[in-house]
């Protein structure tokens, strides 16, 4: 269990290093009713630190499932109107937005997979400009981290749910870093770690990712053209820095979606929309899906495969050593922040802009010529195993070694 001040500086962290809220600055926290108090702690420290006004989007993870068995598939389609009026309102006020990641990786368990396919799709429709304004840093946000019961019965099924509780408190605390006498310090030095991997490979402009391990995974994934790699801090569009990711351990950029050839194999299971995902394999020709096969959650994995054809291809590719804390904790918290941040990945559909020089300035046509993928979905899953070898190809065709053995060695 974390001390009241080791929560206070956690809330400090989300408030200055994550979305790095500016004086006057209207902030909305999105999180589910169960972390409510860890939400009202935040927006404490936001005021401390000048906040204009704070909203809260409060969210409900138990009441979303028993929409999910008691509404017609067309109620669960029918996204009311103040949704996108809300979100106009977040994207014209530039508020900075605190995300809290926490939930029942499973709540969703046994709901109608055609009912919950329409929903989502709904949902990221209403969403799609909001999903916009983040993904290219117009507006400056954040998630961060914290233990429910359901979620942490999960992670640690051997315990009762209080004892679970208290295990994740201390494990997330140590990857968090509130563990260090000056956490925000601890921070600072490991974004400047992350920033001279990411200057590295960014001054190499290699043309091809390489990675092979002994699971099977024999995967090359072309990078966009005038792609940039980045890490944990980034610029919002006015200038000022955030770190979207917290915890944060990637260095990412943008695969070139017709440059993507051979076979992936999942090193972690992947949890989408309450449903796990988990032994799968998906081979790629040029650039494109063109099988998949999955011995846990096949269903699931088809409703992400099917739902437009950006799906098809790789937005991402973040590279991440077997030595983060999060890998070294040996924990898989069946939550993306936690385990995407455990292992190299890739993600299927949509780029971020912002991974392509001067991406925010371009039209869709332009981004879609460097080979920057569009789709409604971006859902991340891990491939980093212990023993990954990856390698970048220059366009000389010169191999760099990058990872040996799951570590980086640059
Ligand atoms: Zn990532
Ligand atoms: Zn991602």
């Amino acid at each position: 269990m974390l001390t009241q001040q080791q929560l206070q500086k956690f809330a400090e962290l989300a408030v200055r290093v994550g979305a790095n809220m500016q004086k006057g600055q209207e902030v909305v926290i999105r999180c589910d009713v169960q972390c409510a108090e860890f939400a009202h702690m935040i927006a404490e420290k936001a005021y401390e630190f000048g906040a204009k006004y704070v909203h809260m989007q409060w969210r409900d993870e138990v009441l979303g499932r028993i929409n999910m068995l008691g509404a017609s598939k067309e109620a669960l389609s029918d996204v009311p109107d103040y949704t996108m009026a809300f979100n106009k309102y977040c994207i014209e006020r530039k508020v900075c937005l605190i995300s809290i990641s926490a939930g029942d990786p499973n709540i969703m368990k046994g709901c109608d997979p055609d009912k919950m396919k329409a929903s989502s799709l709904a949902a990221m429709q209403a969403n799609k400009e909001f999903r916009a304004a983040t993904m290219s840093n117009l507006l400056r946000w954040t998630i961060v981290s914290i233990p429910t019961k359901a979620w942490a019965k999960q992670v640690f099924p051997d315990m009762d749910s209080d004892k679970a509780v208290d295990k994740m408190w201390d494990a997330i605390g140590h990857i968090m870093r509130l563990d260090r006498d000056d956490p925000t310090q601890a921070w600072r030095e490991h974004i400047a770690t992350l920033h001279r991997r990411a200057e590295f490979l960014n001054a190499h402009n290699f043309e091809y990712i390489h990675m092979t391990n002994k699971r099977g995974t024999y995967l090359r994934v072309g990078l966009a053209t005038d792609h940039q790699w980045i890490a944990a801090e980034e610029l919002g569009q006015d200038g000022v820095p955030f770190t979207a990711n917290m915890p944060t351990e990637e260095i990412f950029t943008a695969p070139h979606n017709r440059k993507i050839d051979g076979k992936v194999v999942n090193a972690l299971p992947l949890v989408n929309n309450g449903n796990v995902i988990d032994d799968f394999e998906i081979t790629f020709k040029d650039g494109r899906v063109a099988d998949y096969k999955a011995k846990t959650g096949l269903d699931a994995l088809k409703n992400i495969l099917t739902t437009d054809e950006g799906v098809l291809s790789l937005g991402e590719i973040a590279l991440i050593g077997k030595h983060s804390p999060i890998a070294e904790s040996g924990i898989l918290f069946y939550n993306t922040l936690f385990d995407e941040n455990a292992s190299c990945h890739l993600a299927l559909g949509a780029s971020y802009p912002t991974t392509v020089k001067g991406g925010n300035d371009m039209s869709a046509e332009q981004l879609a010529a460097h080979g920057m993928n569009q789709s409604l979905q971006h859902v991340d899953f891990m491939v980093g195993t212990k023993d990954i070898d990856i390698d970048g190809i220059g366009y000389d065709g010169s191999v760099t070694p990058l990872f040996r053995d799951g570590e980086w060695v640059i």
